[in-house]
C-alpha cells in the first residue's frame, strides 16, 4: 500500500470552531493511527470569502491542541498556475456559460447537494446569443453512460452512488468573478501533495462524486474517502460562523479536545484527560482499533 498521507484542508473564513475542529481531528486521528502524514493545506481559493489572519489563527489553534501538520503548509491562493493547466487540460470537456444565478434558478430543475440550482445545460452547445461568457462548467456524463454513475466506499458511511447528471448537472470550474473553483483546487491539490485517504466532514460528502469525476479526467488517482458526522447545533443546523458556533475554548484545551472526541464516538479513559500527551495517545488508539 502506498504511504498513508492525509490531510486538513480548511477555507480560512474565520477561526476554528467545533464543527471544524471535529474534523480536524478526525482526519489527524486517522492519520497517525495509520502512522501516516497529516498535511495541513489552507483553502483559501475562495478570496472574496478569505478572512485576514484566519489562517494564522486556525494554524496556531491547532498547535495549541496538540495537532502539528507534517510538511509544509501550502496556500491556494499561491497556487492558481496549476489549477489552470488542469483546466486547460481539459479541453472540450469544458465550456463557458452565459447564464446568471437567476436564470439557472428559474429553470426548476431542481437543488443540488451544495445549495446551488442543478445546472440545466443552456449553454451545452454554445452560448445562447447576446450573452457572454460569465462562468466555465465541466460537462457530466449521462446517467445512462459507462461514467454516468459515480460509485465509492465511503470508509465512514459504506457505498455511495450519485449520478451526477441528477445531482449536479454541468458544474462549475471557473467561477463568474474569475475564481478557480474548489472542486478543481481540491483535486489538483490532493493528487500533487500525495493524499491517499480524505477524511473530513458529511457537509462535504456531495462533492465527493464530482472530484472523483474530474480524478478520472485528470488522471489522477482517486483516494480513499471518509466522510464523519458533522456537529449540529440546537436547531439541528451544521456549525458554522453563521449557525453561531462560538470559538473554541483554549483556556480549558483538554475539554475541546475530550467533547469533539465524544461527538465522534469515541470511548476514552479517565486518564485521556490528564494532559495533552495523554489525550493524543488514548485517541490514536481508539480510533486504530476502530477504523484501522
Ligand atoms: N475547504 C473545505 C472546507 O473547509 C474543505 C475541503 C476538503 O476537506 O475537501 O469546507
Amino acid at each position: 500500500m502506498m504511504h498513508y498521507t492525509g490531510r486538513f484542508a480548511p477555507s480560512p473564513t474565520g477561526p476554528l470552531h467545533t464543527g471544524s475542529l471535529v474534523a480536524a481531528m478526525a482526519s489527524y486521528l486517522d492519520a497517525r493511527a495509520h502512522h501516516g502524514r497529516w498535511l495541513l493545506r489552507i483553502e483559501d481559493i475562495d478570496e472574496p470569502r478569505t478572512v485576514s489572519g484566519a489562517a494564522e489563527t486556525m494554524c496556531d489553534t491547532l498547535a495549541a491542541l496538540g495537532m502539528h501538520a507534517d510538511g509544509e503548509v501550502i496556500w491556494q491562493s499561491q497556487r492558481k498556475a496549476r489549477y489552470e493547466a488542469a483546466f486547460n487540460q481539459l479541453g472540450e470537456n469544458v465550456y463557458p456559460c452565459g447564464c446568471s444565478r437567476k436564470e439557472i434558478a428559474d429553470s426548476h430543475t431542481g437543488i443540488a447537494s451544495d445549495g446551488a440550482a442543478i445546472y440545466p445545460g443552456t449553454c451545452r452547445h454554445g452560448i445562447a446569443e447576446g450573452k457572454t461568457t460569465r462562468a466555465w462548467r465541466l460537462r457530466v456524463p449521462p446517467t445512462m453512460s459507462a461514467a454516468g454513475v459515480i460509485t465509492f466506499e465511503d470508509r465512514w458511511l459504506g457505498r455511495i452512488t450519485e449520478a451526477l447528471s441528477e445531482s449536479t448537472g454541468d458544474f462549475v470550474l471557473k467561477r463568474a468573478d474569475g475564481f478557480w473553483a474548489y472542486q478543481l483546487a481540491v483535486v489538483v491539490d490532493d493528487a500533487e501533495q500525495g493524499v491517499t485517504d480524505v477524511v473530513r466532514g458529511a457537509d462535504l460528502l456531495g462533492s465527493t462524486a464530482r472530484q472523483i469525476y474530474l480524478q478520472g479526467l485528470l488522471r489522477l488517482p482517486t483516494p480513499r474517502y471518509m466522510h464523519v458526522p458533522v456537529v449540529n447545533n440546537a436547531a439541528g443546523e451544521k456549525l458554522s460562523k453563521q449557525t453561531g458556533a462560538t470559538p473554541l475554548n483554549l483556556d480549558r484545551p483538554l475539554e475541546t479536545l475530550m467533547g469533539a472526541a465524544m461527538s465522534l464516538g469515541l470511548v476514552l479513559p479517565a486518564t485521556a484527560g490528564t494532559d495533552l500527551t495523554s489525550f493524543w495517545e488514548a485517541a490514536i488508539s481508539d480510533w486504530a482499533r476502530r477504523f484501522v
